[in-house]
């Protein structure tokens, strides 16, 4: 029996080898490697893709999240509400400006909670930052709304979004500015690290060029403390063209997802709660249950791989400890931290290793009763 990896990186980048190929000696041969056509031409392709104005590449997503913050102006001390549900590189963005993280607990579709939002808000609030978390759009109507009424930024977190659409429209530039992580393993992944900005708003865009480059405009012209934060000519490249497969890669981890869907109706899993208003890219498939480990241990021995997003909610994490927010403080959260499993996901898992992972997670439900 063959085992089924979480995700085949090797599989999806061997299927784009002679892209990838030719891209990375295009950059060779043309004896320029930081900021030039190769990010430009990435920038134009990625903004249209997203429908957004302007796109901005920086070195990784953290860095996109902290530039992003930056370019609206947050300053130690201020406050930016963020999902207790989220990968920690959304609340170090926040920490690494001097601001604070404000977390708002998540609703069933495990996305930040609108109801949520507005009391966790005061006068030093200054971004909301939601994450589409697991490729499904939180509600950016609600979540716009709301900060507006406030006047708040909203940035938003797409590291695991990129397609995805809320109310028909792609994620891109709902709130004020989107950020993007290209590393491997996402939806949309470079051959190292790599990130982005997208925006309509050209004040930002401005700022962000700027920032990632030293500060600098002009060569040896500095007007900021600006940072070395740039994607550089080979990601970029090998981005544009990853970007061409893009949709239909979303597309086929659509399939993929319905065929769980479908499969594992019936059983004790909680299955995935898709919004209305979201159309998904499934970056990740996940199932809730009180008995993980044991679901878990089960897909293991027939030989499929699966993974926890995430073990350890970020406030419980020893890097948050200064905060004092203690276990049980944050009650959803933790609870899905304990309960949830990634099954097997990606743009080149086929339809039969779907089913393979449905007859484990089968047997599994079998040999339980309901708790
Ligand atoms: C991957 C990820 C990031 C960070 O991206 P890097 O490119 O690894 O820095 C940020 N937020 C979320 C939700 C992510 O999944």
């Amino acid at each position: 029996m063959e085992p089924i990896p979480f995700l085949d990186l090797g599989a999806v980048f061997e299927r784009s080898k002679k892209d990838i190929s030719l891209a990375m000696s295009r950059v060779l041969e043309s004896g320029w490697y930081i900021l030039g056509r190769e990010v430009e031409t990435f920038e134009n392709a990625f903004a249209r893709f997203c429908e957004a104005e302007h796109a901005v590449g920086v070195a990784n997503g953290l860095d996109a999240l902290e530039l992003g913050l930056r370019a609206m102006g947050v300053k130690a001390g201020d406050e930016v509400i963020v999902p207790s549900n989220t990968y920690i590189a959304t609340w170090l963005a926040v920490s690494h400006v001097g601001a604070i993280p404000v977390p708002v607990e998540p609703d069933a579709t495990f996305n930040i909670d609108p109801d949520r939002i507005e009391a966790a808000i005061t006068a030093k609030t200054r971004v909301v930052l939601p994450v589409h978390l697991y490729g499904q759009s939180a509600n950016m109507t609600r979540i716009v709304a709301v900060a507006r009424r406030h006047g708040l930024r909203v940035l938003e977190d797409g590291a695991q979004a990129h397609g995805a659409r809320h109310d028909n429209r792609r994620i891109g530039a709902y709130g004020d500015a989107v950020a993007w992580s290209f590393y491997p393993g996402k939806n949309l992944g470079a051959m190292g690290d790599g990130g982005a900005v997208t925006t309509n708003n050209p004040g930002i865009a401005d700022r962000l060029r700027v920032l990632r480059n030293y500060g600098s405009r002009i060569k040896y012209h500095n007007e900021t403390i600006g940072f070395n934060s740039r994607l550089d000519e080979v990601q970029a490249a090998i981005l544009s063209a990853r970007l061409l497969r893009l949709d239909k890669e979303n597309s086929h981890r659509g399939k993929i997802a319905q065929i769980y869907n479908e499969g594992l109706a019936g059983t004790q899993l909680v299955l995935p709660v898709v919004a209305r208003h979201a159309e998904p890219v499934w970056h990740l498939y996940v199932v809730r249950t009180k008995d993980r480990d044991g679901l878990a241990a089960k897909l293991l021995e027939h030989k499929i791989g699966s993974m926890i997003h995430y073990p350890i909610p970020p406030h419980l994490q020893p890097a948050y400890a200064s905060l004092g927010l203690a276990e049980g403080s944050l009650p959803i959260s933790e609870t899905l931290h304990r309960e949830v499993l990634s099954l097997p996901m990606g743009p080149t898992m086929t339809k039969s290793q779907a089913i393979r992972v449905i007859a484990a997670v089968r047997e599994w439900d079998a040999g339980r009763t309901v708790a």
